[in-house]
Order: structure tokens, then C-alpha cells, then sequence
């Protein structure tokens, strides 16, 4: 490992890998460091992701993905459902990854455009002076290092600890975590090619229980509730009694825990010598908990901003603040809408999400955007305006 380079990105999630790619393809050096010793391992993800989103930065590969998405089928608490196809269930469904192989995929890309990939590798600290970040404390291997930066990238996570250490504010409130448990099980029946999703206070407060398909009889059976929800109850207590109900004979092959941010994004992405990319940067989405395609457009936004800031001298926070800009109005909208639609589903009885499962039966949602479902919710069910006005 050198002592110096012009961008050094901490984190090899996609959001990182995606940053450090597009910066040394523009012909920066870059350093990629990822703390586990095997990047996209453990995953904490359910792996669903859109097409569409997906072919903007990466050429498909059927090495990693597992299965292909058609549909969604959403359950309200009393069973009754509704089916949006892929077009409607807008960009968290499309592909089910296996991101062990993807997240290895992106970080190999970076490596080939020419940036250096260091695993074992964890930032520390923050290299500070005159209040300008300027490179990385860590232990590599074991072995504590300091390396220089024109800019440091914070791809870190939702544990991120890089942005607090440059002073950014990036506390999340409790209403804003979505706290999830997840088993990767086998042996069970399920549609290979559709997502379903649980909603109801008993089995998800203020969440919902998700299925998505990895093959003919296995699937990332998850579940995500919101912090402020908690009562003693873990979310994978609340897991373990979906499966036992609804899949008795099903293995679980692997479990995992996490968290992703549900709070829309930082007010402050970006200071001097320094950018904040996907969950580091809470750009994950508020409602659905997606922060795949999120963040690996935050990490592209984020190289095209830094390579012109390297270009021209000028690492100052004012200059990184066209980061901020351009991703507020690449997502700012939809992740502003979708913080909306959050707080109004989180307050929704029971009762009330049922009245609305059963007032969508014989709509036809061929071509139907998540907006449009809103408005046709709406019309079917006037009492919930005053909740929902703000979304408009
Ligand atoms: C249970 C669960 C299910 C989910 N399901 C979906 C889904 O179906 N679809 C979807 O789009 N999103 C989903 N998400 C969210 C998605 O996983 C994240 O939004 C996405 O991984 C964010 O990418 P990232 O690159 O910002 O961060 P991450 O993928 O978290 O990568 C951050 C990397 O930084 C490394 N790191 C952390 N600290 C340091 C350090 N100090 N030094 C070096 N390396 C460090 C970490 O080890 C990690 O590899 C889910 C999240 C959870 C928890």
C-alpha cells in the first residue's frame, strides 16, 4: 500500500465500489479498502433489485443472479392481497442477486479500471488538517497505516462511522432505522417468480415480512421494523414466528441482522476533502428499505463530482457541494415522497390496511407507477387524505 492517492474510498459495498470505479476509469488513483476479509461476505441484504437501475452501471451476468421477478403480491393482516406486475412494483423487484457474487463483481471491476483493492483493510480515523480531511488512519492486516488523500469517500455503511469523524451529523432517529432479521431458507413453497410482502402490526411494526425468491424452493425470508417500534421484541423473534407459521418444514441455511437507514438522505453529504455515498449517506429508500440502486447512483454521482473537483485543484467543500446538488436531484424527490408515504403507512391500523387491500380488488395495475397506486388508494378511499395529502 502507497502512502498517497487522489481518492481513497472506504468501503467496498457497491456504493463504493461504483465510486472508486468511476474514478479511476477517469484515470485517478485510487485506493478501495473493505474491513472484512472477503468483500460481499457476510450478506446483509435481501437482494432484490430493478433491472432497469441495475443496467446502468453494471452488464448483467447470470453468475449472480438467482432468480427473476415478474411480480409482487402485497398481504394486508387479514390475508387479503394485492398483485402489482413488475412495471408496478416499481425498482426493488426485478432481479433477486446473489450479492456474495455481486458486490465481488463490482469491487473486480474497480480493480480492473485500476484502482487498488485492499481486504483486512479498516479506516480508523480521519487524517485532519486545518479542518480539511486529508486521508485515513487504519489497521491493515493487523497493522496500523496512514495513508494521504486528495479526497477520502465514506462508503461505509449504515455503521458508518467515517462521516461522524469529519463532523457531519449522521444520527438516526429511532423512527428512522429499520431494524431487520433475515434466513436464507430452502425447502419451502414459494412462487420462484414473485416477491411477497406482509404487512400488519402483529407480525411487522411498522415494517413488513418479505419473501424473495433465490430458486424453486428457496428464499431470503426476511423482516424489517422500525426502531421506535420496539418493545422488548426483537425483530427476529417476530421471524422466527412468520416461519414457524407459514413454513414449518422449511431449513434455515443462513441468518443474518442489520439495519438500513429509513430517513432519507444527510442534509450535509459532502465537506472539505470528503463525500458520503449510499447507506453512509442514508440514501436508501425510506419505505421500502432499497439501497442497492441508491447507492451505487450515489457512488457514480459522487466519482463524476470528485474527478472534476481533482481536475480542477479544488477539493473544498464548496466544491463537493455540487454532490449534494446532483444527488438531491437525481433522488431527492423520491426519496422526499417515499419519507411521506413511510410516516403515513406506519401509522396505519390494521383495520385500516385491509380496508385498503380490499378497496384495490379488480384494479388493473398494468403500467401503474407507486404514485398512481397512491392516487387510485386515495380515490377509494377518501378518509385517508388528510394521512396521505402530503404526498402530493
Ligand atoms: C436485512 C436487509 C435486507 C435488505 N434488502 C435489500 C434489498 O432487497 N434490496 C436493496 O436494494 N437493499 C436492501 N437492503 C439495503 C442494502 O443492503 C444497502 O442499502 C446496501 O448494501 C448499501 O450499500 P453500501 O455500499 O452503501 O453499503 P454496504 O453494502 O453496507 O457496504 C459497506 C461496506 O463498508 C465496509 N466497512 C464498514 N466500515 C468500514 C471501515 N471502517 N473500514 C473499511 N471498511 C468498512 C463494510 O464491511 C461493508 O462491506 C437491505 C438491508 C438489510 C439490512
Amino acid at each position: 500500500m502507497k502512502s498517497n492517492y487522489d481518492v481513497i474510498v472506504v468501503g467496498a459495498g457497491p456504493a463504493g465500489s461504483i465510486a472508486a470505479r468511476t474514478a479511476a476509469r477517469a484515470g485517478l488513483d485510487v485506493l478501495l479498502i473493505e474491513k472484512r476479509q472477503e468483500i460481499g461476505d457476510p450478506v446483509r441484504c435481501a437482494e432484490g433489485t430493478g433491472k432497469e437501475g441495475l443496467a446502468k452501471f453494471i452488464e448483467t451476468d447470470p453468475a449472480w443472479i438467482c432468480a427473476e421477478v415478474k411480480s409482487a403480491r402485497i398481504y394486508s393482516p387479514d390475508g387479503s392481497f394485492v398483485d402489482l406486475n413488475e412495471e408496478a412494483a416499481g425498482k426493488e423487484v426485478g432481479y433477486v442477486l446473489e450479492r456474495k457474487i455481486f458486490d465481488r463483481a463490482l469491487a473486480k471491476d474497480a480493480a480492473k479500471a485500476g484502482a487498488e483493492v485492499q481486504v483486512k483493510t479498516q479506516a480508523t480515523g480521519l487524517i485532519i488538517e486545518n479542518g480539511k480531511v486529508c486521508g485515513i488512519k487504519g489497521k491493515h492486516r493487523g497493522d496500523d497505516f496512514e495513508a494521504r488523500a486528495k479526497i477520502v469517500v465514506g462508503a461505509d455503511g449504515i455503521e458508518s462511522k467515517v462521516g461522524r469523524w469529519a463532523g457531519i451529523n449522521t444520527a438516526l432517529k429511532l423512527k428512522d432505522i429499520e431494524t431487520c432479521a433475515e434466513f436464507l431458507m430452502t425447502d419451502i413453497d414459494i412462487e420462484p417468480t414473485r416477491c411477497d410482502f406482509f404487512m400488519g402490526n402483529e407480525i411487522a411494526p411498522g415494517g413488513y415480512v418479505w419473501i424473495f425468491p433465490k430458486g424453486k424452493r428457496e428464499a431470503n425470508v426476511g423482516l424489517g421494523m422500525l426502531g421506535s417500534r420496539f418493545t422488548g421484541k426483537h425483530p427476529i423473534e417476530y421471524l422466527h414466528e412468520f416461519v414457524e407459521k407459514n413454513f414449518p418444514e422449511g431449513k434455515i441455511l443462513e441468518t443474518i441482522v442489520g439495519a438500513v437507514p429509513a430517513s432519507g438522505m444527510l442534509k450535509k453529504l459532502s465537506t472539505d476533502g470528503l463525500v458520503l455515498v449510499g447507506d453512509a449517506g442514508h440514501v436508501s429508500d425510506p419505505i421500502t428499505g432499497g439501497g442497492i440502486y441508491n447507492g451505487m447512483m450515489s457512488g457514480k454521482i459522487a466519482g463524476d463530482v470528485i474527478v472534476e473537483a481533482i481536475k480542477a485543484g479544488d477539493v473544498s467543500a464548496a466544491k463537493l457541494s455540487k454532490y449534494d446538488r446532483d444527488v438531491k436531484a437525481e433522488l431527492g424527490k423520491s426519496l422526499e415522497r417515499n419519507y411521506m408515504a413511510k410516516e403515513a403507512v406506519i401509522k396505519a391500523s390494521d383495520e385500516t390496511m385491509n380496508k385498503v387491500a380490499r378497496s384495490l380488488n379488480g384494479v388493473d395495475f398494468e403500467n401503474m407507477s407507486v404514485p398512481g397506486l397512491i392516487k387510485v388508494i386515495l380515490s377509494r378511499n377518501p378518509g385517508l387524505f388528510v394521512e396521505l395529502a402530503g404526498l402530493f
